[in-house]
Order: structure tokens, then sequence, then C-alpha cells
């Protein structure tokens, strides 16, 4: 998957709609320090449904949403669209938008979808939030220190089979369902006899 453009408003310290176009091959972000250049690779990862506060180093969800200077007023929504090519060269728009007090929603091409259709779409195209693709500072020190399984993960998600475990844990979890509920229905057949 190609990750063609980026457009934030609200979100972090871009606070003013911002456009960014990504052209094909490496990207780097260079600029003094804090001018935003973690937010973007945040912004990235926040799109691709990403929730931990420790990626997205804030403590709640709504701390994306720019909070405001001494200057400028807090914003009550953050948004971050991003335009994706994807293997079969369909253009792929998702949007992630969050409200204060009203949580965040996503869309895929205009149609509403949860947080894990999207996350599995990523992942499937081993494009994922944690993907090695995103190279966040420090995080070349953190591989080399990375405990073994802590890299079996990362080559999964480079692989694209991260989104293989979401589906087993979630079918593991209907088969357990299914068979409490066909006891169930033994037990109230063995009470009709
Ligand atoms: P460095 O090179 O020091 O790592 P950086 O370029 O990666 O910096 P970021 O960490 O992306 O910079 O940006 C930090 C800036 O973003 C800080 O000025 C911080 O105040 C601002 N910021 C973060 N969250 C918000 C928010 N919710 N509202 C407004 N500003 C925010």
């Amino acid at each position: 998957m190609l990750i063609k453009r980026l457009k934030l408003s609200g979100f972090k310290s871009f606070v003013e709609p911002s456009d960014l176009r990504i052209e094909p091959g490496l990207t780097g972000v260079v600029g003094p320090n804090g001018c935003g250049k973690s937010n973007l690779l945040e912004a990235i990862r926040w799109v691709m449904g990403e929730n931990s506060p420790k990626s997205m180093r804030s403590g709640g969800m709504e701390d994306v949403i720019f909070a405001g200077t001494e200057q400028r007023p807090a914003r009550d929504f953050a948004e971050v669209v991003l335009l994706a090519e994807d293997a079969d060269g369909e253009e792929l728009i998702v949007t992630r938008r969050i409200e204060r007090g009203a949580g965040s929603a996503y869309r895929v091409n205009g149609h509403d979808v949860r947080a894990k259709d999207v996350s599995l779409t990523f992942a499937d195209a081993a494009t994922g939030a944690h993907s090695p693709a995103l190279v966040s500072q420090g995080k070349i020190a953190q591989v080399i220190a990375a405990k073994p399984a802590e890299r079996r993960q990362m080559l999964e998600e480079a692989a694209g089979i991260a989104g293989l475990h979401v589906r087993r844990r979630d079918a593991e979890s209907k088969l357990r369902q299914t068979e409490a509920n066909l006891a169930r229905l033994e037990d109230l057949m063995a009470g009709l006899d």
C-alpha cells in the first residue's frame, strides 16, 4: 500500500488545516525541536486506528485535539484524512475524526466503518500503525534492544500477517460462545425429556 497524502485539521499542534503530499520512496521529516515531526507520524498511526496512550504520547483519547495556546483557543475536534493506493491500484480514503465528548469515528471511501475494519485493512496490507515502515525517533535503538517476542511481532507486521491473530482471537471467542450455547441447549432438551 502506498500512502500518498495526509490531511490534518486540529490534530495536536496542526491547528490549521494542513495538506501533505507523500511522494513514492523514502520520506524523511526534518525540522527544529518541537515543530511537530513526531505529531505527523502519530497522525498516520492515529488514522490507522492507534489508540495506545504510549504510542500517541497522550493521556486520554481527546488529547490529540489541539489544546489551545495563549494566542489561540482550543479546538473541539481533530480530523486526519489519509489517501492511499492499495496493491490493486484502488484509491483508499480513510478519515478519522474525534469530537470532544462525542468519541471518534472512521470513514473509508465515504462509508462509516468500525475501528477494527480500519486496523485490519492496514494490517493486511502490512502498513498498520505498528508498521516498520513508520520509523519514529529512537525506533532503531528500540529494535536493537527488543526482546525476541517483540522482534517477531515486528516481522509479522512487516509480512502483513498481524491481522490473522485478531481474526483467530475473534474466531476462538465465537467458538467458545457457540459451545456455551450448545451446552445450554442440551440442558434445556434434557429438561424436556
Ligand atoms: P523533537 O524534535 O523535540 O522530538 P518534534 O518535531 O517531534 O520535536 P513534536 O513532539 O511532534 O515535535 O511536537 C511537539 C509540539 O506539539 C509541542 O510544542 C506540543 O506543545 C505540541 N502539541 C502536542 N499535543 C498538542 C495538543 N493537543 N495541542 C496543541 N499542541 C500540542
